[in-house]
């Protein structure tokens, strides 16, 4: 083995020591209530899926019929020549959704916030994020070069330090604050009004991510923006298409100059072929199925769900802030030596570990969607009712 081959194999062992290495495992199923792994089917708690939307008729449908309709492919980047109607479809339903001027789709979520803060910040330019906001935030604001400064979780007054430091020592730049609205890994929601308040207070920007929250909250399932009635206050509205709109894609939205900008200087939407028209087609289906009766019942027994499980497993008085429930063990071979027993009871529920969460803050993230019954609700209350006898640091927020 050479030098650089025996420096990676070291440093995966390394990785198996801590309990970090992770693998794929090839699930022989579309994503749904079950999959199937390895020729057995489970009941899966691990998917961001939660109207249950990937499989669906509708969305299969629009996909199937923009791949017989475009084809399999854009052939080049938007810019190129692959701006095909699905994706200028997909952004005018976006827009009118969010209730913004304009939205710009790109190829995933992690594409959007690189190109987009990327865009938008440098040097000069200071950018002051939530300490739990997700990797592709952090990537952007290191590759940006802007001034990166990190306010504690959720915390109010430590975010307005950070604006005074901002207002205080900033030359010739902009400042921009971003924030996720419901978090991935711990599923609690930003407090965005006081947010909107203090960037206001102090002149600079702000970006949410709804990554997990849009097609869940606000009376037309906006997302938290809505529900909280700040949309028109926040500068840049990101997400992405894959998670309750059960397809493919990042967007962000906004003002009709943001998206102009973006489609100038985002470096990710540049130069990159535009995703697959089948993509787009099928993300242009969800947004009007989550504006539909159909979706306001999704949405309804996603939340009944939701509180069966906050019943069963926490204290009642407890507020759910969203269909993401993590359940803490700390230690990293403890989250995955309970995440495979759990599997070996033919229930999937994914271990959290560094770095996608701080080290000993590994965790099992339990996801309900609108699927679940609320039978697997209780098998699932079961199994990790026999798991805290076993495992002495189980807890539940
Ligand atoms: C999943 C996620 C993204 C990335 O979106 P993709 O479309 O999966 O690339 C961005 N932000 C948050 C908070 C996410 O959870």
């Amino acid at each position: 083995m050479n030098l650089f081959a025996a420096e990676i194999q070291h440093r995966l062992d390394a990785l198996r020591v801590a309990g970090l290495h992770r693998e794929l495992r090839r699930v022989a199923s579309p994503q749904g209530r079950q999959i199937e792994i390895a020729g057995r089917e489970l009941l899966n708690f691990s998917s961001n899926d939660y109207l249950a939307l990937a499989k669906h008729p509708a969305l299969v449908e629009a996909a199937a019929k923009a791949a017989r309709d475009f084809g399999a492919g854009a052939g080049a980047s938007r810019l190129i020549c692959g701006s095909l109607a699905p994706f200028h479809e997909l952004e005018e339903a976006i827009a009118a959704f969010k209730g913004t001027e304009a939205a710009l789709t790109f190829s995933t979520g992690y594409a959007a916030a690189l190109g987009t803060i990327t865009a938008l910040l440098g040097k000069d330019d200071i950018i002051i994020v939530d300490k739990l906001v997700h990797a592709c935030i952090v990537d952007a604001a290191k590759l940006g070069g802007a001034k990166l400064r990190v306010f504690a979780h959720n915390h109010l007054a430590d975010l307005e330090e950070k604006l005074r430091w901002a207002s205080e020592n900033k030359t010739a730049g902009q400042t921009l604050v971003v924030t996720e609205s419901i978090f991935s890994m711990d599923g609690d929601a930003a407090p965005l009004r006081e947010i909107v308040a203090l960037k206001e207070k102090y002149g600079a920007w702000l970006m949410v991510d709804e990554a997990h929250a849009t097609g869940l909250y606000g009376p037309n399932r906006r997302g938290l923006a809505e529900a909280l009635g700040v949309s028109d206050r926040i500068e840049i509205q990101m997400g992405t298409l894959g998670k309750a709109l059960g397809a493919s894609g990042g967007y962000v939205c906004g003002s009709r100059m943001l998206v102009d900008y973006l489609v100038n200087r985002a470096r990710s939407f540049i130069f990159s072929t535009a995703p697959v028209p089948a993509a787009a087609a099928a993300a242009t289906a969800a947004i009007k199925l989550v504006q539909s009766a159909e979706g306001k019942t999704l949405n309804e027994q996603l939340w009944q769900r939701a509180v069966e499980f906050k019943f069963a497993i926490r204290n009642p008085q407890s507020a759910i802030e969203s269909p993401i429930i993590p359940l803490i063990l700390g230690d990293e071979s403890a989250a995955v030596a309970a995440a495979t027993k759990l599997r070996e009871q033919g229930l999937f529920v994914p271990a959290i570990r560094y770095p996608t969460v701080a080290r000993g803050a590994a965790r099992l993230r339990v996801t309900l969607t609108a699927a679940h019954t609320s039978d697997d609700v209780a098998t699932l209350t079961r199994a990790l009712g026999d798991l805290k006898s076993g495992i002495s640091n189980l807890k539940a927020p």
